[in-house]
């Protein structure tokens, strides 16, 4: 086990716990039926989904490329980014064009966005960037961060939830989730009146035609990429898909994947800036498509975690992730996809540990709608972080493999070994903190044979 993961799952007090297992498991279960409700043949339509995927990367620059030029052709800005810097600096001259003496910003929920520490940034430079989902709403006025791509206060329950909002005077203590919600909303609506600027993410781009796709369930999406003057999509650069037929597949994949649903309760297709004869919408779309590692990922052994489509089931599923939350991980991507994700973009020297944060039970590659074998990469990082000189806090398997592979050594140790069960063990680890040696039992092959 990863030893931030196992110290930070062990201080997690028990509510924390509770809440993350209970709505992890209700996902899950509701996962099984809305795909079986969306799809005849779930397993056809995964396998489907991963082939489309594997055309993506594939044939990423090209793609891009045509994306570029419909988004274009639609009126759309593109701007290319080739990490979190160049990105934030970027957004902030927009910001610096648009906004004149307004500092407010209202944000749809983006783990890009989040990636690149936006907020933050945006913050220091003097900006007020409103969270507008209710889950990030919650992460923003806690001061905390989402500990879960899709849901990002999974780790909280109703109590906590109301005790912020009774503390930052959003409204009359009560933990009733209508009228949280209802409060949450009263409280935003003055704040996209106020914002010039909308940023949002992107769950899919169409290169065919340079349309945008937004999945939503609150509403707050379409509010902030149409009210605001401005509106800035932040989008990694694997979130294109080839046309729009393939909306068909991914969009009920993945809110089933995500949420157990047939489809989000909106779905947004952003062409481009309101027409000359539109009264509302943006004057202004621009897109930012963000590197920051991917091509590096791209041509490495991980290649196929850029396939992940962000739904978030393979942390439901994990038993590691409902024992220690997203927070466990240390890093915006938690769970099996964070696990593989973090050290791949980020370095296995950096957080190559992550890679032991699994059983390898397998469950995250049988929920993942689009079939990345995480399991198998978790294998490989553990592995390359071994050799890199992290992880070495177990028995070296070199070790094994130098005794199994010479057979007097061998010998020896089988004549050797029932005697050592029986001794007190000096080589006291974690790993035999939670197990006994088995006793030898019967005859000695070898020599009985
Ligand atoms: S790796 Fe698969 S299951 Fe996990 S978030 Fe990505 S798409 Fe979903």
């Amino acid at each position: 086990m990863s030893t931030r993961v196992e110290e930070f799952a062990r201080a997690l007090p028990a509510e924390t716990t509770a809440s993350v297992r209970s709505a992890s498991i209700l996902k899950t279960d509701s996962r099984i039926t809305a795909l079986g409700v969306s799809f005849g043949d779930v397993e056809g339509a995964r396998s489907h989904a991963a082939a489309i995927k594997e055309f993506v990367l594939a044939n990423l620059g090209r793609l891009l490329i045509e994306l570029e030029a419909n988004c274009k052709k639609n009126g759309i800005h593109v701007h290319w980014a080739r990490d979190a810097s160049e990105a934030n600096e970027l957004i902030l001259g927009l910001c610096k064009r648009a906004l004149g003496d307004s500092k407010v910003i209202v944000k749809a929920k983006s783990m890009v966005t989040e990636e690149i520490h936006l907020n933050s940034f945006l913050e220091a430079q003097g900006y007020a960037p409103v969270e507008t989902d209710l889950g990030e709403f919650v992460v923003q006025i806690d001061g905390d961060t989402p500990s879960h791509i899709v849901t990002p206060i999974i780790h909280k329950n109703r109590r906590q939830i109301a005790e912020s909002f009774a503390r930052e005077k959003i409204g009359p203590y009560t933990e009733v989730p209508e009228e949280l919600a209802l409060q949450a909303r009263e409280h935003l609506r003055s704040q996209f009146a106020a914002a010039s600027i909308g940023i949002s993410g992107v769950n899919f781009a169409c290169a065919s035609t340079g349309r945008l796709v937004l999945v939503e369930n609150e509403g707050n999406n379409r509010l902030s990429t149409t009210v605001p003057d401005v509106h800035i999509a932040v989008m990694g650069i694997e979130k294109v898909v080839p046309d729009e037929a393939c909306l068909s597949l991914f969009l009920p994949l993945l809110a089933g994947s995500a949420t157990g649903q047939k489809l989000t309760s909106y779905v947004h297709l952003i062409k481009g800036p309101r027409g000359g004869d539109e009264s509302d919408g943006p004057r202004e779309v621009h897109l930012v498509l963000l590197d920051n590692n991917r091509t590096k990922v791209l041509n490495g052994h991980y290649r196929d975690v850029l396939k992940c489509i962000r739904c978030g089931a393979c942390l439901n599923v994990c038993p590691v992730y409902r024992q220690g939350s997203g927070h466990a991980y240390g890093h915006v991507y938690s769970g099996p996809i964070g696990a593989v994700l973090a050290p791949a973009m980020e370095g296995v020297e950096k957080l190559g540990d992550l890679a032991k944060a699994s059983t390898l039970c397998g469950s995250c590659e049988e929920v993942c709608p689009v079939k990345i074998p995480l399991p198998h990469m978790l294998l490989q990082l553990r592995d390359e972080a071994f050799r890199a000189g992290v992880n070495r806090d177990g028995i070296p398997w070199s070790g094994f493999v130098g005794v199994a592979t010479r057979s007097g050594i061998w010998r020896a140790g089988l004549t050797l070994l029932p005697m050592a069960s029986s001794l007190p063990h000096p080589l006291k680890t974690k790993w035999r903190e939670f197990r006994q040696l088995p006793q030898r039992e019967g005859r000695n092959f070898r020599r009985h044979r």
